[in-house]
């Protein structure tokens, strides 16, 4: 069961291995958002994964909010998708010729999200930055066009207002405009930035430039700057983007089979040219996607001019993987039903509980994803998101953590909730919360 007392565990072990870490890895991490830099302490080194559950090195068990930032929306260690790499794993881990797997999960992709064709990579990162080179090649045209604080991974164009790793980056370097070094101005001019949730700034902006724009990208519920959500009006903007001839592209790393199994477009009924998918797609193992319609896919290599390619692209083990996770939530339709029941009452939980220790936060929820922004809200864009109080957030953070509660390390950053989290994981998870509160305010 979680620690149920604010007593905190050891964290030895953690420390050991960040401190070996440190000497051979960059922040000692793989990743940043990892390291745990914006509310402070030793980020756990995890020993296994189970369920809803997350076990560190120090043997302490964690009821788990991250899903290891999206993948296991059935919960880590589920058996048939164990069992399907298993299984794979005896036919040979790696090919270099096409193979049964990658046809099949392709079929089902396409079947379930309507997309005509797609093709596999190895991380979103890779699914944005071909999707946009698709799109240049099919219009024939330069720039590009993304919103403030949407994230749709780290290709060198894309990294312009990128949102929550770039904004935990940035608030602790003061700097104003979250970014990167070694992107030359040259690429970072070639994409424009427009508000989220801003249509009449889209609409200004596409009639003054729409004639040169190859494609608008974006997160059709944002995850990466905290939760924000589309407006109506903004998903109209949207849809005209393409009176221009230009591409819309929807990022659905985070929310491609997650929000619903057509994704967040599927569920607010929004139709892109092209699609990114990641995170689920690949059952906790490393694949990404793009897809959409056969008229624009046919530009890529071998079929168009457009090159694309991967050593491990396909790859059997990550295919399987793909494969049992998506035949699994096809097989359990009411699925989406209880995560977005599940999630609705930890967000009514959670705002009951600040409440009560007199804390003042919002929280944007969505089926499975939720933020808790530590300031009265409402928050609909990346400027709205900012004005979050994070020291606070962190103070709630280690709260919850020695609690036995690991939530997302970064006021910037959705939750996700999976399908193994039941009645305990809600009431324990409330439980350390309202304590958590309690020391925000003391
Ligand atoms: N797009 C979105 C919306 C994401 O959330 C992410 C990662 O979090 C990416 C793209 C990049 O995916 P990856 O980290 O697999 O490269």
């Amino acid at each position: 069961p979680p620690v149920s007392s604010s007593a905190a565990p050891s964290t030895a072990q953690s420390e050991a291995l960040f401190e070996r870490a440190r000497k051979v890895t960059p922040g000692g991490v793989n990743s940043p958002v990892r390291a745990f830099r914006s509310v402070g302490g030793v980020p756990r080194f995890m020993a296994s994964a189970d369920g809803a559950y997350l076990t560190d090195a120090d043997g302490t068990r964690y009821i788990d909010h991250i899903g290891s930032w999206g993948p296991m929306i059935l919960g880590h260690n589920h058996p048939a998708i164990r069992e399907a790499i298993v299984a794979a794993a005896q036919d040979g881990t790696s090919f270099g010729a096409p193979g049964w797997r990658e046809v099949e999960l392709a079929e089902l992709v396409c079947q379930v999200t309507g997309a005509q064709k797609v093709r596999f990579v190895n991380s979103g990162t890779e699914a944005t930055m071909s999707a946009l080179r698709l799109a240049r090649g099919f219009t024939g045209r330069k720039y590009t066009l993304k919103f403030r604080g949407n994230y749709h991974g780290h290709a060198d164009a894309l990294l312009v207002e990128a949102g929550s790793g770039l904004m935990t980056n940035a608030a602790e370097l003061g700097a104003a405009a979250p970014s990167s070094a070694g992107v030359p101005d040259e690429y970072a001019r070639l994409t424009l930035v427009s508000e989220y949730n801003d249509a009449g700034a889209l609409d200004a902006l596409m009639a003054e430039r729409g004639h040169e724009i190859a494609a608008v990208i974006f997160e059709p519920v944002v995850g990466n700057a905290g939760v924000l959500l589309p407006t109506p009006a903004f998903l109209l903007a949207l849809h005209r983007v393409r009176e221009h001839g230009t591409l819309l592209i929807a990022d659905e790393v985070m929310t491609g089979f997650r929000l619903s199994p057509s994704g967040a477009t599927g569920r607010l009924g929004l139709t892109p040219d092209l699609s990114c998918w990641g995170k689920i797609i690949g059952g906790g193992l490393p694949v990404g996607a793009y897809g959409g319609r056969a008229e624009i896919m046919d530009y890529v290599s071998p079929e168009g001019p457009v090159y694309q390619a991967g050593t491990l692209s396909g790859n059997p083990l990550a295919m399987s993987a793909g494969l049992a996770t998506l035949r699994a939530l096809q097989a359990d339709p009411g699925l989406y039903e209880r995560l977005d029941t599940y999630t609705a009452r930890l967000a009514e939980g959670l705002r009951e509980a600040a409440q009560e220790a007199g804390v003042t936060v919002c929280i944007n929820v969505i089926g499975s994803m939720l933020t808790v922004f530590f300031q009265a809200g409402p928050v609909k864009n990346y400027t709205e998101a900012a004005r979050s109080d994070t020291a606070a957030f962190a103070v709630w953070f280690q709260g919850l953590l020695k609690r036995g509660v690991y939530w997302a390390p970064s006021q910037y950053e959705s939750i996700f909730i999976s399908g193994a989290h039941g009645e305990t994981e809600l009431q324990a998870t409330l439980a350390a919360a309202r304590d958590a509160f309690g020391e925000v305010r003391a």
